[in-house]
């Protein structure tokens, strides 16, 4: 087959690879310490599922609104309301097949040949791969760990030209773990406003902030930073509904019906009985946010103080998500494991697996060349036993 021009480059999300070739690997019967995919371990909260299943039981099973039914377009805004003081109307909210797919409708609906979209490094996989689908320029921008991952207000500015025509944050950022100090956010966001750059937020992680680290959505900065504002998150991370496929964006009202007119070609409605669980979730009982975030600090916790014990890693506390993501270059050029050196994190994550049975995703899928990164999704015991795998194949064990 002739493949179009579009996805012809196109690789597979890296992420999504890591996992499957550790899934391979376990299916051949091989004890894997998976480390590779960004998904909370824990089971739905069950009030959510029971809402699911009452869905069910009630008929919910057709097509709905392709936004995504008014209760739950209607649930976002009570949430955010909630927890953030922030007004919008259900007409803003767009539901979709998880954050991904909404990423995917507003960089469609905004972006085309000609257009440049500038996106801090390190960046979650998908974001690239996503513009560049629309013909549109990633520009990317490069942070660095001694800024704590952050795009700063003048690397900002100096990125624009003429043909800007977003800027893509993620706070708290995957895979970096960094958690924008809201005084940056401020900056950013005025730069917004007086060069008039819509900013799309992707704040899927915000429920899930460590230590001093402070979340405020990009949208709290006043009207004119708001009308310049798209957010988009979901249920998967903070409710551990990774496959229930729901996420939303939050628009100004002509971008939201633009996104809910190609959803309506596209896609149609996101799962009618994930919709109904949702609206469970965002206006249920709350304390299971707080149980499985209590749990992730430990995890951090612990992973951080196992890595801060090898010598040669070097990585910055990650303020929020679940992510270690950290540097592994002076491993490079000496006998590792069974005796293989490498000299790029992508040799050096196949080694590990081969060697140590120990998946890590690269740096190099997130443009962070020396990099891996390490999700702390998973239990201690995993995470003890990881360690002392990584440890041992590094020879400081
Ligand atoms: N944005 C970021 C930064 C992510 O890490 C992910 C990973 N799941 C997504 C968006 C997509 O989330 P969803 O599973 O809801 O599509
Ligand atoms: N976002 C998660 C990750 O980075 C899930 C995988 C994906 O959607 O790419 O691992």
């Amino acid at each position: 087959m002739r493949l179009s021009p579009a996805v012809s480059t196109l690789k597979p999300s890296a992420t999504i690879a890591a996992a499957a070739k550790a899934k391979e690997l376990k299916s051949k019967g091989i004890q894997v310490l998976d480390f590779t995919l960004g998904e909370p371990d824990f089971n739905t909260p069950e009030h959510i599922r029971k809402a699911a299943i009452d869905a069910m039981n009630a008929g919910q099973t057709h097509y709905t609104a392709s936004s995504g039914i008014p209760e739950l377009r209607q649930a976002v805004c009570t949430a955010y309301q909630r927890d953030y003081g922030l007004s919008f109307t259900p007409a803003q909210v767009v539901i979709s097949n998880g954050a991904k797919h909404a990423i995917h409708n507003v960089l469609a609906s905004l972006c085309g040949p000609g257009d440049e979209v500038i996106i801090p490094t390190p960046y979650w996989v998908s974001y690239s791969a996503l513009v560049e689908l629309t013909g549109a320029k990633p520009v990317l921008v490069p942070t660095t760990l001694e800024s704590g991952w952050c795009l700063s207000p003048d690397q900002f500015r100096d990125a624009i030209t003429p043909a800007t025509k977003l800027l893509m944050l993620n706070n708290p950022c995957n895979p970096t773990g960094a958690a924008y100090p809201i005084k940056t956010l401020e900056a950013l966001a005025q730069i917004a406003v007086d060069k008039d750059i819509p900013v799309l937020s992707d704040e899927i992680y915000e429920k899930l902030i460590y230590g001093d680290a402070q979340f405020k959505c990009f949208a709290s900065f006043g009207p004119e930073v708001a009308k310049r504002t798209i957010i988009v998150s979901g249920v998967s991370k903070a409710y551990a509904m990774t496959g229930w496929r729901i996420g939303w964006s939050i628009a100004p009202l002509d971008l939201s019906k633009a996104i809910d007119n190609l959803q309506s070609q596209q896609t149609s409605n996101p799962c009618s009985i994930s919709q109904y669980a949702s609206v469970a979730a965002l206006l249920g009982p709350q304390d299971s946010i707080a149980s499985m975030h209590a749990e992730f600090i430990k995890r951090r916790d612990y992973v951080l103080s196992r890595l801060r014990e090898i010598p040669g890693l070097s990585f910055a506390n990650p303020g929020g998500a679940f992510y270690a993501f950290f540097n592994v270059e002076s491993y490079f050029g000496v006998p590792l494991g069974s005796g293989k050196t490498v000299d790029n994190a992508t040799d050096f994550c196949t080694a590990l697996l081969e060697d140590a049975h120990v998946a890590l995703v690269t740096g190099d899928a997130f443009g962070a060349p020396g990099y891996v990164r390490l999700s702390f999704a998973t239990n201690i015991e995993n995470l003890r036993q990881g360690v002392d795998a990584i440890a041992k194949f590094l020879k400081v064990a």
